[in-house]
């Protein structure tokens, strides 16, 4: 068994494994099996997605995060260009601001998995289905 915490200790490749909508630890196992629903543990390495009650909540930090800076972005290419109407840019920005956090909902959750992997990984005891974080406490 390869040592996880060492293949998953660059941030890039976290980053990259949450764009693919992987297993933070692992990067193979598939996160989901459709559109909305998860798998609760990954195929290939046996972990536990979701790590406490609760836990994707942060995922709307990212889901949040994105749309705002997007929306801030397109806004002021909007304002300070003039290519549409105004009324037209609001209603452009309104519908934008309600359809893609549906759409980024996945990579929202994918991608807080994979910073929260990064910055509290979990290691795993060989042979066991034990897996305990970096620091020592039990994983839930
Ligand atoms: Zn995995």
């Amino acid at each position: 068994m390869p040592n996880v915490n060492r293949t998953n200790r660059r941030l890039t490749t976290a980053m990259w494994r949450g764009l693919r909508l992987r297993c933070p630890v692992c990067g193979q196992g598939r996160l989901f099996r459709n559109w909305i629903a998860m798998h609760s543990h990954c195929d290939h390495c046996g972990l536990k997605y979701e790590r406490a009650p609760g836990y994707f909540l942060g995922s709307i930090y990212f889901n949040y995060g994105a749309t705002t800076i997007l929306v801030v972005a397109a806004f002021l290419v909007f304002f300070f260009t003039e290519i549409v109407p105004q009324s037209t840019a609001f209603a452009v920005l309104l519908a934008f601001s309600l359809l893609f956090p549906v759409w980024f909902f996945r990579y929202a959750r994918s991608f807080w998995m994979a910073f929260d992997h990064f910055y509290d990984p979990v290691s795993r005891t060989p042979g066991t289905d034990a897996t305990k974080r970096a620091d020592g406490r039990a994983a839930p």
